[in-house]
C-alpha cells in the first residue's frame, strides 16, 4: 500500500512550483446554487468512487500551471460573468500546495465566500491557523467511510488515516473556522453511520445536524472497480 505522506511529499514536488500550481480546468457549475471553479491536479488519496480519476493518476501529463493570481483572476471573472457569490478550487486535493492556496484566498474579495472542498487530510493546526485569518471562507470536508477500515478500504490508504480526517474537522472548529462533513452514504451501513455520527458528537454536536450526504456517480468505471474491490453498496435505507 502506497504510503500516504510519501505520497504527498512525491505529489508536491511535481505540482506546486514557484507559488504555482498544476489545474485542469476552470468552470461554472451549478452546485451551492451557482459557484465559479477551479479544478486542480493531484490528490494523496486513491479513491475508488473519485470521479476525477484521470488527471488525478496522470499528474506530469495533465493540465499546466497557474499562478494564484491567474487562478484568483479566473475565478472571480467566472463568478462576476454568471453572478454567482462563491468560488471554489476542487477537482482534486486543494490543500496540496498551502501557500499557493492560501494566496488564492487572500486575493478573493471578502464580498465572495470561498468554499474549500478538501479530504482534511493536511488540516493540522497550523493550515487551521492560517485558514483562520480569512472571514469569507468555508471549509467541506469530505470524509471517506464512516471506520478506519472502511476508510482504506476506499481510499487505499492505510486506515491510521482516517484519524487526520477527523483532526480537521476539529482542528478547524478549535480555530472557529467555518465547516461542515459530508460522507458518501452509499458505503455506510447502520453501524457504520452510527460510529461515524459518535465521534462527530464527540467533537460537536452540530456536525451530526450538519453531516452533508454525498452522492455516488455510477459511472461505469467506478462500478466495476467497486465490484473488483468488493465493495459493498446500500441503499440508504436509513433515512
Ligand atoms: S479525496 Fe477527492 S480527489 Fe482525492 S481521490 Fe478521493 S475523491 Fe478523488
Amino acid at each position: 500500500m502506497i504510503d500516504l505522506f510519501k505520497e504527498t511529499i512525491r505529489l508536491q514536488h511535481l505540482l506546486c512550483k514557484n507559488g504555482a500550481r498544476k489545474y485542469y480546468r476552470f468552470r461554472s457549475a451549478h452546485f451551492y446554487g451557482g459557484i465559479a471553479s477551479a479544478d486542480c491536479i493531484g490528490c494523496m488519496l486513491d479513491c475508488v468512487f473519485c470521479w476525477s480519476q484521470k488527471p488525478r493518476k496522470n499528474p506530469e501529463k495533465s493540465g499546466c500551471f497557474y499562478s494564484s493570481q491567474q487562478v484568483a483572476e479566473k475565478l472571480i471573472s467566472i463568478a462576476r460573468h454568471n453572478h454567482y457569490p462563491k468560488v471554489r478550487v476542487t477537482g482534486n486535493e486543494p490543500t496540496l500546495c498551502k501557500g499557493h492556496l492560501l494566496e488564492i484566498i487572500n486575493q478573493i474579495p471578502t464580498n465572495l465566500l470561498f468554499i474549500l472542498e478538501t479530504n482534511g487530510i493536511l488540516i493540522d493546526e497550523a493550515y487551521a491557523q492560517s485558514l483562520a485569518k480569512f472571514s469569507n471562507i468555508h471549509v467541506r470536508v469530505s470524509l471517506k467511510g464512516g471506520t478506519p477500515a472502511l476508510f482504506s478500504q476506499l481510499t487505499a490508504r492505510s486506515q491510521e488515516y482516517f484519524g487526520l480526517q477527523i483532526r480537521s474537522l476539529r482542528t478547524l472548529l478549535k480555530h472557529k473556522v467555518s465547516c461542515h462533513p459530508a460522507v458518501m452514504l452509499d458505503f455506510l451501513n447502520s453501524n457504520d453511520l452510527k460510529h461515524l455520527q459518535t465521534i462527530l458528537a464527540s467533537i460537536n454536536p452540530a456536525l451530526v445536524t450538519d453531516l452533508e450526504f454525498e452522492t455516488l456517480i455510477h459511472y461505469p468505471a467506478i462500478d466495476s472497480e467497486l465490484r473488483k474491490k468488493n465493495i459493498l453498496l446500500y441503499q440508504n435505507k436509513y433515512f
